[in-house]
Formats: structure tokens, sequence, C-alpha cells
């Protein structure tokens, strides 16, 4: 049976993490205006709360199992605009590491922050156009290449990074390299300058002669596909993303959430209570939209519970994490759409941070694969194509 209940210390810890959030807020507009920094590792309030480490300890197998929880996890976090007041280990490239590594290579890298570095300048939602390239040299691997939209890329450890051994294989000539930050011929360009999540660094790449250890190939050697079959290692990688588009999907989720819970909160400041038990006869329009706002935000944040609920119990999720991240990605737009339409110029204001949630809320339809690409993938499940026959 599907049970989206949530315990008493699942509470306790989301309810902590709303607080933490809005504790941030008061750094968010100065990040905000000075996207150049980078936030620091840790905030002076960051004392006032004790570690989310130290109370997930708490938690037992009663508990909401691990992956629905880290997504309403993500989506409470995501429904405050607070800069993070502790910076966590963890980045993209940790999950493909956790999809695709060999137990040697976990164990040497887990503990670090490792960005995923796919998206090239002429290579974005098509990512057998990648161009960067990888040659064995004796024992080493030489990269080279131009990245682009690299999350966490400045304050990360290392990179997970794609580039391709054979181009006339297209997909398959297509691996993993774990970089680490450091190596010789591997260049940040830039930090990027964004419309929103401007608190998250975001780098620009480039790989010149890049030597690394024959060993960083994410999965190892035997990922070198034999001919005629396709690569274990950009599978593996691509199985990440049953896990990462849900996570994205609720970052989404939350952004809708935390600008309708800003829009209910400054119409009731104004003196506009909502009657949420009105009959529709007796609605105003106002009301109406929240009621619609609502319910989208719940139908998306259900979507994905399924994809983590079914990733918890171990079967196959793929069409499900789509239809989510295709969800998520409407919400993050519709909902700041209509709230800020509901405040009026209020929510264009400098003094307020509403906008914030339609700047930032707009990534979620974007990375991890765009709201297009999701319903392509969709699309090829229902009708039994494959990516050759419905692109
Ligand atoms: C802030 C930010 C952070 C990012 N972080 C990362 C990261 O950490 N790592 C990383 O590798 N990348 C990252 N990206 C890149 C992101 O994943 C890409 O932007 C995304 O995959 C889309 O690629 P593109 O921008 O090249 O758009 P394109 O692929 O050029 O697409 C342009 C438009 O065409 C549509 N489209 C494309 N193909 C089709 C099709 N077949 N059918 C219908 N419509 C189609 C798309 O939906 C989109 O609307 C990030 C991007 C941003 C903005």
């Amino acid at each position: 049976m599907v049970d989206f209940s949530i315990s008493e210390v699942d509470n306790e810890i989301l309810a902590q993490l709303r607080a933490e959030g809005k504790a941030g807020e008061k750094y968010t507009r100065y990040y905000e205006d000075h996207e150049e920094e980078i936030i620091p590792k840790k905030f002076d309030e960051a004392d006032d709360f004790p570690s989310i480490m130290s109370l997930m300890k708490k938690r037992s197998f009663d508990d909401t199992p691990g992956a629905t929880f880290q997504m309403l996890l993500i989506m409470q976090r995501a429904a405050t605009l607070g800069v993070t007041l502790q910076t966590r280990t963890g980045g993209l490239g940790n999950a493909a590491l956790g999809a695709a590594g060999t137990d040697e290579q976990k164990k040497k890298w887990g503990g670090m922050t490792l960005a995923m570095s796919i998206t090239e300048p002429g290579a974005g939602s098509d990512t057998k156009a990648i161009q960067s390239t990888a040659r064995l040299d004796g024992d080493e691997w030489v990269i080279n290449g131009d990245k682009i939209f690299v999350t966490t890329g400045i304050r990360c450890e290392g990179v997970v990074v794609w580039a391709t051994v054979d181009k006339a294989a297209g997909r398959a000539g297509i691996k993993s390299f774990v970089v680490m930050k450091g190596t010789p011929g591997f260049n940040i360009v830039r930090k990027e300058k964004k419309l929103g999540i401007r608190t998250s660094d975001t780098a620009a790449y480039s790989f010149e002669e890049c030597r690394i250890p024959r060993e960083n190939l994410l999965g190892g050697d035997e990922s070198v596909p034999k001919p005629g079959q396709g690569s274990a290692s950009y599978k593996g990688v691509l199985k990440t993303f049953n896990m990462t588009r849900p996570a994205v999907a609720a970052g989404g989720v939350g952004k809708a959430k935390g600008a309708l819970e800003w829009c209910v909160d400054a119409l009731k400041d104004e003196g506009v209570e909502v009657d949420w038990e009105a009959s529709a006869h007796n609605r105003t329009s106002a009301q109406q939209t929240l009621i619609e706002m609502e319910a989208d935000t719940d139908a998306a944040a259900l979507t994905v519970l399924r994809a983590a609920w079914l990733a918890d119990k171990g079967q196959p999720n793929n069409v499900e994490a789509s239809v989510s991240k295709s969800k998520g990605g409407d919400v993050c737009r519709t909902v700041p759409q209509r709230a800020m339409n509901l405040l009026g110029a209020m929510s264009v204001s400098h003094d307020h941070l509403v906008e914030v949630y339609l700047r930032d809320g707009r990534i979620s339809d974007i990375y991890e694969g765009t709201g297009q690409i999701q319903r392509l993938i969709i699309a090829r499940n229902i009708l039994g194509f494959s990516s050759a026959e419905l692109s």
C-alpha cells in the first residue's frame, strides 16, 4: 500500500530544515546582488541549530523510507529562500559515482563533493553531440574539451566529466571520468552569471591535454564497450537520472509551495483572508486562483513521491521520474507566476523576496533534462518507440 504519512521524528527534521531556511533568508538578497561572491561554508547562525545528521540518527525503519524522505527534505528546503547556513558535502557527480563507480572508486571519492559536467557549448539535451574527447596514452587518459554550466563547479573538489573515446560510436563512445581540482590542464574559465539560483555557484571549464590516471574512468576498464554492445558506464550514469530527476522536480515543487505560502501570508497581511471551504459559486477570483495553485502543487508533489517510493521499493521508475520532472518543471513556473499576478507591484519590488521564487524555480524545468525532453521520454515509453524512432 502506498503510504506517504510522515512520522513524528521526520516532522521534527522537516520543521528544523524550514527554520534553518528561514534563518538564512536575511543573507539572500546580499548574495543575489553579489553573485560574484562565494557563500561562506558556515554562517554564525548555523550554531543555533543541531546538525541535521544528528537528528537523522534518531530515524528508524518505521520512519518515511529513504528516497521518499529525501524528496520531502528537498521540497521543504526549496520552499524557503535562505542561503545554506552550513554547506554539506555532495553534488550531482556523487550520484553518478554511486550509480556507476566501482567499490574502490566509491571508497576513494565518496566523501568528497563532486560536480557533474556533461553540457558543452554545442551539446545540451542531445548528449551524443558531446565533442570533448578522452584518449588513452599508456596508463593515463588525456582529456580535451570545453564544458559549461557546471553546478557547484567552483566549490567542488572534483568533477565527473563526460567525454567520448570514439566519436564514431555515438552514445556508446561516451564515458565518464573523475577529474580532481588542481590537475594540470583542468581550468576554471569563469563563474556563470544567471537569472536565478544566483547563490549557487555554476562554472565553465576547459580541459587542455589534461592527464588523469587510467583508474579514474568511472566504472573501471570493463565499462569500455565491446563492439556492438552499449556502454555500461553510460547506462550506469543514465540511471542516476532516475533519482536526480525527482530530486530536481522536488526542488521545483518546493519553489511552488514557497510562493503559494508567501502569497497567502501577504494577502492576509492586506486583509484578504482565504476561505478554503467556500463553495465554488461563492469564491472570489483570488480564492479560486489560490485553490488551483494548491491543487497543481500537490499533484506535482505526489508524482515526485511516487517516483521516489518506487525507488525505495527497488522497482523501475524511469517513466515516473520523467513524469515528476515534467510536472515539477511546470509548477515551478506557473505557481510563482500566479502568485506574482495576485500580489501585483509588491511582487517585483526589490524589498520582497517573492520574485526570487520565480527566478530560482525556472531552472527546475531546464537542468537534468528539460520539460520537453521528459515528455519525449514519456511518449517513447507509452508508444514503445526507441530514441532513434522518436527524437
Ligand atoms: C543554472 C544551470 C545549471 C546547470 N547545471 C548543470 C550541471 O551541473 N551539469 C551539466 O552537465 N549541465 C548543467 N546544466 C545544463 C543543462 O542541463 C542544459 O542547459 C539542459 O540540458 C538543456 O540544454 P541546452 O541548454 O543546450 O538546450 P538545448 O538542448 O539546446 O534545447 C533548447 C530548447 O529546445 C528544446 N529541445 C531540445 N531538443 C528537443 C527535442 N528533441 N524535442 C523537443 N524539444 C527539444 C529544449 O527543451 C529547450 O527548450 C545547467 C544549466 C543551467 C542553466
